[in-house]
């Protein structure tokens, strides 16, 4: 299966829709371990995202949409998770230069470029109760589904599947990194804000590739 760049609006849009519904839920995470603002942060980044894509031309190519995507978040949203997305992003971005249509072996790119990009900007690894936990777990499953012949929106549900698994294991930790690690032991017993919105976001593409 591929994804056309119509697809690729689709699943933002798509991201956009669930991060607005998801607003209070994910500041009421961030409301226990850190500061109350992560669903602001990101329903407002989003928000911009919609208008700034509103505006691209129908010329505009995947990496273009990605890269646009990335800087319009790093430029509007404040806190930690506003560089860390963007430069996911990005990453995702830079990693299909020129591409009008994604293959699997591009979604792969786009998933690594991006988690190794969050993972070089935040200097955070799986376990520091982050967003990682949800991204590379979800990463792994979608490349062992793939190689396993799985088609795209099944190894999707299943990249969905980890990521919810690691949003989960996220409350059995302590944080070690972000505004959350203030807390240390303390943040204990609650779900890591990033890792939620990251699963959301996960979700958003394969309930996208479902539909296809
Ligand atoms: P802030 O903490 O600055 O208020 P947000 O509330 O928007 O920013 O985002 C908090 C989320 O950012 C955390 O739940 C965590 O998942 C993620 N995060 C924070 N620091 C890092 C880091 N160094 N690496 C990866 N993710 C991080
Ligand atoms: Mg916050």
């Amino acid at each position: 299966m591929t994804i056309t760049k119509n697809v690729v609006i689709k699943v933002l849009d798509k991201i956009i829709e669930i991060i607005k519904e998801n607003k209070e839920y994910l500041t009421e995470l961030d409301s226990a371990i850190g500061d109350a603002d992560h669903g602001i942060n990101l329903e407002r980044g989003f928000q911009a995202v919609k208008d700034k894509l509103a505006t691209l031309t129908d010329s505009a190519d995947i990496s273009t949409i990605l890269k646009t995507v990335g800087m319009t978040l790093v430029s509007t949203v404040g806190g930690a998770s506003g560089p860390l997305y963007g430069t996911a992003f990005m990453r995702a971005g830079q990693a299909v230069q020129g591409k009008d249509e994604l293959t699997e072996e591009d979604i792969i790119k786009i998933f690594e470029a991006a988690l190794n990009g969050i993972k070089e900007r935040g200097k955070a690894e799986a376990g520091d109760k982050t967003m990682i936990d949800a991204i590379e777990p979800a990463y792994k499953a979608l490349i062992d589904g793939l190689n396993n012949k799985i088609e795209l929106p099944e190894a999707l549900n299943r990249a969905v599947n980890a990521a919810k698994e690691g949003m989960e294991y996220t409350k059995s930790i302590s944080a070690r990194k972000g505004r959350a690690s203030y807390l240390g032991e303390r943040s204990i017993g609650h779900q890591d804000p990033g890792a939620t919105s990251s699963y959301l976001m996960i979700k958003a593409f394969a309930d996208v590739a479902n539909l296809l």
